[in-house]
């Protein structure tokens, strides 16, 4: 038992809660592989946000059985939101999985290992990676207590759960020190940070013990809720210069009684001040979203409110879905899934073609601007880094130098696309 092969499928939580089992099985001797065929332990990380995600999960899972054929003595285990309720219907389906573990509860795996290797995993287990990248993800609150009609997340990530900040403040600490220079602080509604810790902590104070450390060159965090996203958390973004000038705040809807039957709790008014806020307290600040078109008895008229709310808004990035029903949510109990497939496709496609259109404007604005970027690593052959505003950008004269990898770099942008812009080194 020497290879392990990681699928990971779903949001960066899920990034962070695999890349804390691969540090495990890395502290164990198994080394990382690309081929699935050469592993001796296959872990399926799931999602189910979207029924497309559940069921790119179970085409894998089925695959996977003449491997198991193969060799009975390989592991396969899933992991993720889709065990829960429904693992015993996963057990008599995917009779040959070996273990079924809840977010983040991978002991079970490790231990498994630990026996089939005849060593102690104990120390093996913990919050740091072995080898973590230039740009890591620090989750700081789990679950959710919001209950949005159409999500299944508080089902299976349950009730929020603060980390204290000492632990985060200490899990980043030793993060820099191995190399790290940027965080993003993640959370399934990140700005409710602290609530369940003490009247004094918030996402602001960590924010401010984040930024004291300080080998840690950028701060970001994900995902925020229009609800819970106070002055003081604007407020921080502005006075902290390692806090990046970027929010991802999702909408879900342009119209107040989908928003309403999404139980957002919030109008799309109050949605629309609340931007203002942040573009006067943050006034070069990048905006991301999320939307879902085909609600359950969305009307025409009612999505044609969803695109207004993009034109007035003008986001840098959508992250856009058509609903799906997620069974036990509090939409598939109440409402009928009433909108057809190619209605939703038909949205969805008009949905990012407008949104084409604006981030191809935005960045457009961009030629010839200078930009500052953290140089990440290797990606399209090119190497590339994110700027403060989470866009990607190309350097293109200088494909083969790695040494620039977790640097600060200004380039020279005379390129611009939809989905990234590049251009050269520049002082
Ligand atoms: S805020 Fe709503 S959509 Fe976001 S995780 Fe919580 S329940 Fe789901």
């Amino acid at each position: 038992m020497n290879k392990y092969f990681t699928w990971t499928i779903g949001c960066q939580m899920n990034v962070a809660d695999t890349e804390k089992l691969e540090s495990a099985m890395n502290l164990m001797g198994l080394d990382n592989t690309d081929d699935v065929h050469d592993a001796d332990v296959v872990v399926v990380n799931s999602c189910v946000v979207r029924s497309s995600a559940e069921d790119k999960v179970t085409g894998f899972l089925t695959s996977l059985k003449p491997l198991k054929k193969n060799n009975s003595d390989r592991v396969i285990a899933l992991m993720g939101c889709m065990v829960g309720d429904r693992t015993h219907y996963l057990e008599d389906k995917f009779p040959y999985v070996d273990l079924f573990m809840k977010p983040q509860q991978f002991d079970p795996l490790i231990y498994l290992i630990g026996d089939k290797l005849g060593i102690d995993p104990e120390g093996c287990i913990g919050n740091l990676t072995v080898k973590p990248n230039i740009s890591a993800y620090v989750p700081v609150i789990h679950g959710c207590d919001k209950f949005c009609s159409f999500c299944i997340i508080p089902y299976r990530r349950g009730r929020e759960l603060s980390r204290k900040v000492s632990d985060v403040s200490n899990e980043i600490e030793l993060l820099s020190r191995r190399g790290v220079k940027e965080v993003t602080l993640l959370g399934q509604n990140i700005d409710s940070y602290g609530h369940d810790l003490s009247d004094s902590v918030d996402l602001s104070s960590l924010l401010e013990a984040v930024h004291d450390i300080s080998d840690i060159k950028r701060i970001r965090f994900l995902t925020s809720h229009p609800n819970d996203m106070s002055n003081k958390i604007i407020e921080a973004v502005s006075a902290l210069d390692r806090v990046c000038e970027h929010i991802n705040l999702p909408f879900q809807a342009g119209d107040d009684e989908v928003l309403s039957r999404m139980r957002r709790g919030y109008t799309r008014d109050q949605y629309i001040r609340l931007i203002d806020k942040i573009r006067e307290t943050v006034p070069n600040v990048s905006l991301a979203t999320d939307v879902i078109v085909g609600f359950c008895g969305e009307t025409e008229q009612q999505f044609e409110k969803t695109l207004d709310l993009l034109k007035s808004v003008e986001f840098d990035k959508v992250h856009s879905a058509a609903y799906s029903t997620r069974k036990g949510t509090i939409a598939d109990r109440k409402f009928e899934d009433n909108i057809s497939l190619s209605e939703k496709k038909d949205r969805l496609s008009a949905l990012d073609t407008l949104q084409k259109e604006i981030q191809t404007k935005i960045n457009l604005k961009l030629h010839g601007e200078t930009t500052e970027i953290l140089v990440e690593g290797v990606k399209n052959g090119k190497i590339f880094g994110r700027n403060r505003n989470d866009k990607i950008v190309y350097i293109e004269d200088e494909v083969d130098n790695k040494s620039l990898v977790g640097t600060v770099k200004n380039v020279k942008i005379n390129k611009t696309g939809p989905w990234s812009l590049s251009g050269s080194l520049s002082n």
